[in-house]
C-alpha cells in the first residue's frame, strides 16, 4: 500500500549534453508499469531538459536542494516556484553532503521541509549516521534526532507526503554498502519512530528508501527486506546500472 521508488541522485554530475543523451536512453529502457516510481534528480541546470524528455514517460524529475524563501536577495539559491514552473515534482532535502560539506543544520532542513510541503512538491528527506556515530552505538540516536527535528511543527496531514531516505554516511560513495540486515534494522527503527510521532497507519504508509553504494549486485537483498521500499542511488544512477536496478524492482 506504500509506494516503491527508485530514485537517482546525480549529485554534481553530467553536463546538459550528457544529461540529454543519458535520459533519452533511459526513457526507452525503463518501464515502471505503475508498480514503482522512478525519479531522476539531475543538477538544477539540466532539470528543464530532463523534464521535457521524460514527460512522455512515467519517469519523474526531482531537484537535489531548494531554499525556503519565496524570492529575493538570496544569491545562488533556487525557490520552490522556480522548480514547480519547470515541472519538477520532488526535492531531495538534508542529504548528508548538504549537512556535512555545506553545514546544513536540522533547523534549516526543517524550514526547507515545511516550504516544500506547503508548495505541493514532494520531499525526499535524507537521514543517516556517520561512521564514528555508528561505532559509538549512536545510530538510532542520530537518526531519531534528525527525523524529530525535521518533522518539528508538522501536522500528520503535512508530513504524510514525506519520503524518507536512510543513507548511512559511511556507505555513501564508499562501496561499503550496509548489509540488508543492518539497513532493515534502522528502517524498522524509523518506522517505529513514525508510529510514535503520529500513528501506525502513518508509519505503514511512509516510503523509506535506502541509500549508500547500491549496485545491481547488492540491491535485491536490500529491496527484499520488509521495511526497505526502494533506493536512493548515487553512482549507479549515472550509468546503465540504473536500468538494471529498475529491472530488479519488477
Ligand atoms: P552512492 O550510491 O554513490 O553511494 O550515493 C548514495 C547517495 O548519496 C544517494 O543520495
Amino acid at each position: 500500500e506504500r509506494k516503491f521508488i527508485l530514485a537517482g541522485n546525480w549529485k554534481m554530475n553530467k553536463t546538459n549534453t550528457e544529461a540529454v543523451e543519458f535520459v533519452s536512453k533511459l526513457v526507452g529502457q525503463i518501464k515502471t508499469e505503475d508498480k514503482f516510481e522512478v525519479i531522476v534528480c539531475p543538477p538544477f541546470t539540466a532539470l528543464e531538459k530532463v523534464r521535457d524528455i521524460t514527460s512522455s514517460s512515467n519517469i519523474k524529475v526531482g531537484a537535489q536542494n531548494v531554499y525556503y524563501e519565496d524570492k529575493g536577495a538570496y544569491t545562488g539559491e533556487i525557490s520552490v516556484n522556480i522548480l514547480k514552473d519547470i515541472g519538477v515534482e520532488y526535492v531531495i532535502l538534508g542529504h548528508s553532503e548538504r549537512r556535512h560539506i555545506f553545514q546544513e543544520s536540522d533547523e534549516l532542513i526543517n524550514k526547507k521541509l515545511k516550504k516544500v510541503i506547503s508548495s505541493g512538491l514532494t520531499p525526499i528527506l535524507c537521514v543517516g549516521e556517520q561512521l564514528e556515530e555508528r561505532e559509538k552505538g549512536l545510530t538510532f540516536n542520530v537518526v531519531e534526532r534528525q527525523i524529530k527535528e525535521a518533522f518539528y511543527g508538522l501536522t500528520e496531514e503535512e508530513a504524510k507526503t514525506i519520503i524518507i531516505a536512510y543513507e548511512p554516511v559511511w556507505a555513501i560513495g564508499t562501496g561499503k554498502v550496509a548489509t540488508p540486515n543492518q539497513a532493515q534494522e534502522v528502517h524498522k527503527f524509523i518506522r517505529d519512530l513514525l508510529k510514535d510521532i503520529f500513528n501506525e497507519e502513518f508509519a505503514k504508509k511512509t516510503t523509506i528508501l535506502y541509500g549508500g553504494s547500491i549496485k545491481p549486485n547488492n540491491y535485491l537483498g536490500l529491496f527484499g527486506k520488509p521495511d526497505i521500499d526502494g533506493g536512493l542511488v548515487g553512482g549507479a544512477s549515472l550509468t546503465e546500472d540504473f536500468v538494471e536496478l529498475a529491472d530488479i524492482m519488477k
